[in-house]
Order: C-alpha cells, then structure tokens, then sequence
C-alpha cells in the first residue's frame, strides 16, 4: 500500500561505479530513473554501451511512494516498493551503468552530439532515453498529503486489493476514474465516485459499466473538501457546489484519479504534454528515444514501464549500430 515519500532517503548514493574523476561523455543518457530508466540502463549496459543514468530529485521514481507491490513478476510475496527499486538501482549498476543522482535543467537535441545540463554538469551523448515519468494530479487537499499511504492512493490496480470490504471514495470524472471506481469494485464493499461537475467525461460505454453496477453511486456536482482520520483515512467531506450542502463519507480508502502530469521534455509531445512515439520507442528527434510513463498515459504499470525501457534499448542500440554514431 501506498506510503509516503520519506524512503526515497533509502536509496544508496554511492554508486560501485561511480568514477574516479568525473566523465562526461557517453554513448547513451538515460534521464529518470523508474523501472523504465532503470530497465533500459540494464539493457544499454549488457549491449556494451557506455550509459549514464542521471537519476532526477526521486531516483526510484512513483514506486518510492509505495509500500507493498503484488503485481510486479519475480516476488512471490510482495516487494515494498522502494525496496524493488533499489534492487533494480543495484542491479543496472551490477550491469555497468554509472548512475548519477543529479537533476536535469536543461538539453540542446538540436545538435550532435546530444548536451544534457545538470546543475554541476554538463554531459553529452549520442542517444537519450527519456524515461522521466508521470506524477499523478493532487487535489490539493492537507488530508491528502497527511493520509499519503495510510488510505489515500492514486493507484487502484496497486492498492485496490488492500481495501476489501471497506468503502471507499473515487474521485474524478474521466476515463481513469471509471475504469479505477469500477475495478474496485471486485474489492470494496461500495464505491462512490465524487465528480466536480453533473457530467462524466469518460467514454459512454465505460459510463454505461458504471452506472450498471449496483456497487457504485454517483456523489454529482461534489468535492472533497477534508480528509479525515486518526491513524488512516476514516472519513471524507464531501461539498456540494451548487447547494453547498456537506455531506460526511465513513471510507477506509480514497483514490484520486483526477489526470496525470507528464514530466516535462523537449520533444514532440500530444495535447495532454505526453511525448508522442513515431515507431516503437522513437520520439520526433532521431536519436531520442522515450520509455514509460512519459509516452504512456495507457497502461502505467511499473512492469510496462520497465518493458518499454528494454524495448527502447534495444532501439537504441539498433539506432547506434545502423547510424554509426
Ligand atoms: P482526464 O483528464 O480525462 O480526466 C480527469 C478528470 O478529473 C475529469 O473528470 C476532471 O473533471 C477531474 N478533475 C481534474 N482536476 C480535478 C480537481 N482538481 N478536482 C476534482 N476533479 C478534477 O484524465 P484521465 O486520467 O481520466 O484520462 C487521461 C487520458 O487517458 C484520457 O485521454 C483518457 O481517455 C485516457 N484513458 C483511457 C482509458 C481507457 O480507454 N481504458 C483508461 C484511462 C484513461 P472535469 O471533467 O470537470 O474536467
């Protein structure tokens, strides 16, 4: 279940392969260092590609926010989160890439080679992995933060199975928050959907799903305006914007499923900001190439994550190889 953020401290900063005097050139930079990152370092390394990591503010990424992890294959009994990244951290290291916690501030992928500028540094490259992930939107609320892993989760695919036979608030309009309410369904004793406004925006046929099943109710033209709870979440207030009325939820779990934001980048991104793939892992600039959570607002799983990094490796290597660069 999800907890707070704190554990990203666990992360061990001495890397075996950091060098001795600070080299700037590679074959490869990754930028982020989720299971996308971290997958496609692992594979840039075995490919005999000289790779850099340059990890961000919360090396591990979303799963440093969480504690235990069931669904990600390997670990028969659950893997607390930033437990699985540091593995993955030590492996990709074990592998050969050098892995660097530093913050990207700004890149030129109009020239060759690539430069990537961090606040001590600047590097540069032949080919970049964008693997720089999605946060999730908050609502903005102190409870929110407060109740971070002990009830309030952004992920019903993660955490739904820690709330069986408990009610629990889903707030949020779109497809994501239909899709989530009614997947927890399978586990919660009753789902209410908290929207803003008397109008979904998710697909009619997912619309359709929702309102058929009995387990769901509709809390229209609602806002959650407080979080409550002693240890954990155990109730929500509910504000009715149009009568003002408010109304007390007894929930043991709240998930927020109001959008993503993708992380930002210098490519050619879709409406919503997440970057668009020409082929496969390709991005609009030959040679950048993008794995994750950025490109992927679909799936979002730390396994498709870490497949994408792979498959993005692979790409790379391919590109290095054809392009002899
Ligand atoms: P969306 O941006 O589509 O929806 C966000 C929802 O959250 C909206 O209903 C919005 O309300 C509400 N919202 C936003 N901010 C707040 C706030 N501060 N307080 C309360 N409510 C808020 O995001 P999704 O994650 O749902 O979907 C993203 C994309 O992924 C979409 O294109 C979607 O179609 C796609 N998707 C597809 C799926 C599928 O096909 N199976 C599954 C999941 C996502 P309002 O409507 O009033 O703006």
């Amino acid at each position: 279940m999800m907890s707070d953020a704190g554990s990203a401290l666990l992360v061990e900063r001495d890397s075996p392969n950091k060098p001795e005097k600070k080299k700037t050139k590679y074959d490869v930079i990754i930028i982020g260092a989720g299971p996308a990152g971290y997958t496609a370092g692992i594979y840039c390394s075995r490919a005999r590609r000289d790779t850099l990591i340059i990890s961000g503010i919360l090396p591990g990424g979303q799963l440093m926010n969480t504690t235990d992890v069931e669904n990600y294959p390997g670990f028969a009994d659950a893997i607390m989160g930033p437990d699985l990244m540091i593995t993955m951290r030590k492996q990709t290291e074990r592998m050969g890439t050098t892995i660097i916690d530093d913050e990207v501030i700004d890149v030129d992928f109009r020239h060759r080679p690539f430069k990537i500028l961090t606040a001590s540094e600047e590097y540069e490259c032949k080919a970049v992995i964008i693997a720089t992930g999605a946060s999730p939107r908050k609502l903005g609320l102190r409870g929110e933060t407060t109740f971070a892993g002990k009830g309030v989760s952004y992920c019903a695919t993660c955490d739904g199975p820690f709330f069986r036979n408990q009610e629990i608030i889903v707030a949020g309009g779109g497809d994501s928050a239909i899709e989530e309410g009614t997947f927890l369904t399978k586990f919660g004793s009753k789902v209410h959907m908290v929207h803003r406004r008397d109008q979904l925006r998710a697909s009619k046929v997912m619309q359709e799903r929702a309102f058929s099943n009995p387990k769901i109710q509709f809390h229209w033209n609602s806002e959650i305006t407080d979080i409550q709870g002693d240890q954990k979440v155990q109730k929500a207030i509910l504000k009715n914007v149009k009568t003002g009325e408010n109304t007390t939820l007894a929930v043991g779990g709240i998930f927020v499923a109001v959008g993503h934001t993708p992380n930002k980048n210098q490519v050619e991104l879709d409406p919503q900001g997440y970057i668009v793939l020409k082929d496969n892992t390709k991005t609009n600039v030959e040679g950048i190439f993008a794995a994750g959570d950025v490109h992927d607002h679909r799936y979002r799983q730390a396994v498709t994550a870490a497949g994408f990094g792979c498959m993005a490796a692979i790409d790379v290597d391919k590109y290095l190889t054809e392009n002899k660069v």
